[in-house]
């Protein structure tokens, strides 16, 4: 089993943490999520969302039901339920049929309606900045770029140093927002250490906590997809393949009323994005694909 406590705020040098403590049987897990101290008001202290949605797919895999003395919000609660978590059984070996036991919330109205969107500068995030939304609807222009720290900084760069990459890349992604002129919001979290999951499988998941940690902010996020079209969709054997393959499904499940959760770009296959992208200055200047190193190494199979 595993138990939520009910989340808090903690202010450390000039940055706030939201703080989980879990206990998964009998082990004690204190899970933080920290961003700038001006963002604090934006941390959802208040439910337990983003983390029942974060460490979903590690208590399916490990037959753990969740109980909380802290609140969900009740369409996440309902989509959850009646809808992801059978699907994801029906059509696995290794899910288990998990209680969530857990007391219910009316969503959240947001503080600020904040439109966010991934800068790890990589094809998918450069197409979810760059594929000109405006155009469509004024309301959709990102207010908030977002490079979190949930996962995808992992052994793949473990010769070069995880950290050293992920302090370069912070950098490279603070000169783009600021030529861009859109605020990056910098998080850390230790999630991805504590809670051992394989990225590619459980990417979304993480994502989302990211998200809903900071859920009192955004009204939509655009999530770039992970380079499938929609006709990818399945939910066969979903336990073994990239997460993003049900993408439709489980995003539409971690969203509410009045938060959006979009898998950006899911139209189209990556090489339909960079053919989208590839003109532009920004992305000629700052792409970064690389699973090596800090900079595109040209040599690793993503870089070719
Ligand atoms: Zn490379």
């Amino acid at each position: 089993m595993i138990f939520l406590h009910k989340p808090y705020i903690k202010q450390m040098n000039n940055k706030s943490r939201l703080i989980f403590e879990i206990d998964i049987d009998n082990e004690n897990k204190t899970v933080f999520f920290e961003v700038e101290k001006k963002y604090e008001k934006y941390l959802c202290d208040d439910r337990v969302d983003a983390i029942v949605i974060g460490i979903l797919s590690y208590a399916m895999r490990n037959n753990h039901d969740i109980k909380s003395d802290s609140f969900i919000t009740d369409e996440i609660y309902y989509k959850l339920t009646e809808y992801l978590i059978p699907s994801l059984v029906n059509y696995s070996q290794n899910l288990k049929m998990i209680k969530i036991d857990i007391s219910t919330k009316k969503v959240l109205k947001t503080l600020r309606g904040g439109v966010g969107a991934g800068c790890s500068c990589g094809v998918d995030s450069m197409y979810a900045i760059f594929h000109d939304k405006n155009k469509i609807l004024a309301d959709l222009k990102i207010t908030h770029l977002c490079i979190n720290n949930v996962g995808a900084f992992n052994e793949c760069y473990k010769k070069r140093g995880i950290e050293k990459v992920r302090e370069e890349r912070i950098k490279k992604a603070q000169s783009f927002a600021k030529e861009l002129g859109i605020p990056l919001i910098i998080s850390n979290s230790n999630f991805s250490k504590e809670i051992h999951q394989n990225h590619l499988l459980t990417h979304t998941y993480s994502s989302t906590f990211a998200i809903l940690c900071m859920q009192k902010l955004w009204r939509v996020y655009f999530y770039g997809s992970s380079g499938y079209d929609f006709s990818k969709f399945s939910l066969e054997n979903n336990d073994e393949v990239d997460c993003s393959h049900y993408e439709l499904l489980s995003l539409d499940c971690f969203s509410t009323s009045s938060l959006k959760i979009y898998s950006d770009g899911g139209a189209l296959t990556r090489i339909d994005k960079i053919r989208d992208i590839a003109d532009n200055d920004f992305v000629k200047k700052y792409l970064h694909v690389c699973t090596v190193q800090e900079n595109n190494c040209n040599v690793c199979d993503k870089c070719r």
